[in-house]
């Protein structure tokens, strides 16, 4: 489900991630860094470089801890994982419309990427995961995810997507004992979003 509002941290600089990341690892209790967080949205100018209001950059950032709270969780398991599989979200491709020239195939489901443009991020991010042995697929939805894990057995999977997603997701690895890792949208809206190549490259 999407977030009820759009945001662009893409501008956002990196350092304010590690920041964000070192707030979870000191105070371990991820749920107890609320005002911590409400400081680091000032100290960073949360609100103006993205135009969000206090409560949903609030959230967005809640959603960013528990994700790298579930990350830190799970790596040792993930580590251990042999068989892997990459999700990717649709709207992270180059294009929406016909210009982008991926088949999508409704028995797996996934669209199939034809490379068509080396600047797609979705070109880049399934290039670098199949190099590493990852079966890759690029999904219009999060319900997809239970059809191929259903069919097909992981131990391994990373997501990228919004928070919300990735939330619906992770509760849905832990049932079947799969062990996630997450990276986060730096832009939403469905279309035309952005992850961090870096941060892929780095969890895979
Ligand atoms: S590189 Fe792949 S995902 Fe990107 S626009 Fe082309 S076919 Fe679509
Ligand atoms: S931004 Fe992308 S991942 Fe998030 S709900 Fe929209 S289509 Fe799905």
């Amino acid at each position: 489900m999407p977030y009820k509002f759009t945001f662009d941290l893409s501008k956002v600089p990196r350092f304010f991630f590690a920041e964000v990341t070192r707030i979870v690892y000191e105070k371990k209790v991820h749920k107890t860094v609320g005002s911590a967080l409400q400081d680091i949205i000032s100290k960073f100018r949360i609100q103006e470089a993205t135009g969000l209001n206090f409560s949903d950059a609030v959230q967005l950032l809640e959603d960013f801890v528990d994700m790298e709270a579930r990350n830190l969780l799970e790596k040792e398991k993930f580590r251990k994982a042999k068989k892997r599989a990459l999700f990717l979200p649709h709207c992270s491709r180059k294009y929406m419309d016909n210009r982008c020239k991926a088949r999508f195939k409704p028995s797996i489901p996934s669209y199939i990427c034809a490379h068509c443009s080396s600047d797609c991020l979705i070109n880049r991010a399934v290039s670098i995961a199949e190099k590493k042995g990852y079966d890759v697929y690029v999904i219009p939805g999060g319900s997809c995810i239970y059809k191929i894990l259903k069919d097909k057995r992981y131990d391994g999977v990373v997501g990228v997507a919004c928070g919300e997603e990735v939330k619906l997701a992770g509760e849905a690895l832990s049932r079947m004992n799969v062990a996630g890792q997450a990276v986060p949208l730096l832009r939403n809206g469905c279309a035309n979003t952005f992850f961090s190549i870096e941060t892929l490259m780095h969890v895979l």
